[in-house]
């Protein structure tokens, strides 16, 4: 439904040029909830901007139900944004802040005024419809700013890191909320974050992005159970890598123990497996890898236990905390580690 086809987007001249989008493709279905995530920098604000019109690419289209929109000003783009800073109008009320964008339209005044309480239940504040926004607290702005947003119908919302300025239980709260707002409505949200937590909880697919390219696009299971390369299986989730080589039967690793993950490799690779995915058994169980127990870290309902395998390569395997009075795994312990199967990730680089 919205399509950047070979987008690519230059800042700057001569010797300083940062390429911040580096030919993009990609294209986000009609109601979905879409997340851009990435480390600072790597370009996610850029491409709403493109989307949102308020920057030109340098090369490449953008497209909306398959019609090209790249040279179409903003304010005819039946699309809208809301920003990390909310940007709301300080002296007008709550509801005058919601009904704005329909007055600049020049919409009759009953339509604005039905509008406007739609949008304010929605968003749960009809309550505080005669209150100027100054005196809302920052979960209660950043409700006006999305119901602003909400009130033309756009058909594509865009957010840009809007829940960054909140605490974090309030983040949390609203997390669900934007959720809702978003199934209620129909409408395609495009929501950035760095946030790699944020994008995995709320999103229908994800679109990974480093150094202004692409690097996989899935879903929230996808990406994390079977990411494509070092970058995204690291920036998403703990993991640990495994450098190994293919033989008759799978994967070896550097201490000997071959896994049997399939793979049409012909030489070295790295594989990754979550932490979650190593299981500890006894040291003389048939086919255990030989692990020796070299710290423990609490995180309370989970404990990490960093092993170390007979090569020195180092594998965190996450347990569930055991109980008071249980004996759990102890420093300098000899272990057996078991990978589930189907768990191990060959990575393309
Ligand atoms: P953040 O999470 O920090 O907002 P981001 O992923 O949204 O980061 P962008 O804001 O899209 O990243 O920036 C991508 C790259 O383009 C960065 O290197 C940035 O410095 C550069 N850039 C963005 N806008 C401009 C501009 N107007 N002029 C020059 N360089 C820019």
């Amino acid at each position: 439904m919205i399509e950047a086809r070979n987008t690519v987007k230059a800042f700057g001249q001569g010797d300083h040029v940062v390429r911040a989008l580096d030919d993009v493709s990609i294209t986000i279905r009609k109601g979905e909830f879409f997340t851009l995530l990435g480390p600072s920098g790597c370009g996610k604000t850029t491409l709403l901007r493109l989307i949102a019109g308020f920057e030109m690419p340098t090369s490449g289209q953008i497209l909306l139900d398959g019609a090209d929109i790249t040279d179409l000003p903003p304010n005819q783009r039946p699309v809208n944004t809301v920003f990390q800073s909310y940007a709301l109008f300080p002296h007008l009320t709550v509801a005058q802040n919601v009904g704005f964008g329909l007055e600049m339209q020049g919409r009759p005044r009953a339509e604005v005024a039905r509008t406007t309480a739609e949008m304010l239940a929605l968003v749960k504040l009809e309550a505080m419809a005669n209150r100027k926004t100054s005196q809302l607290s920052g979960g209660q702005q950043q409700r006006v700013a999305l119901a602003r947003a909400l009130a033309p119908k756009p058909k594509v919302l865009l957010l840009d890191e809007p829940l960054s300025a909140l605490d974090l239980k309030l983040r949390k709260e609203m997390q669900v909320e934007l959720k809702r707002l978003q199934i209620e409505t129909g409408i395609t949200f495009i929501f950035v974050t760095h946030d790699q937590e944020e994008a995995l909880t709320m999103s229908d697919r994800i679109g990974v992005m480093s150094a202004g390219k692409l690097q996989q696009i899935g879903s929230p299971k996808d990406i994390y159970t079977r990411p494509v390369n070092r970058f995204v299986a690291s920036f998403i989730g703990e993991t640990n890598f495994l450098p190994a080589t293919p033989v008759a039967g799978g994967l070896k690793l550097g201490c000997g123990a071959v896994i049997d993950t399939p793979t049409d490799a012909t030489g070295p690779v790295t594989l990754t497996i979550r932490p979650e995915q190593v299981r500890i058994t006894d040291p003389t169980e048939a086919g255990a890898i030989p692990a020796t127990v070299t710290s423990l870290v609490y995180f309370g309902t989970d404990t990490h236990c960093h092993m170390q395998l007979s090569d020195g390569a180092e594998v965190v395997v996450r347990v569930q905390s055991p109980a008071s009075g249980e004996a759990g795994v102890a420093m300098g312990q000899q272990v057996g580690l078991r990978f589930l199967p189907g768990a191990a990730q060959v990575l393309q680089d």
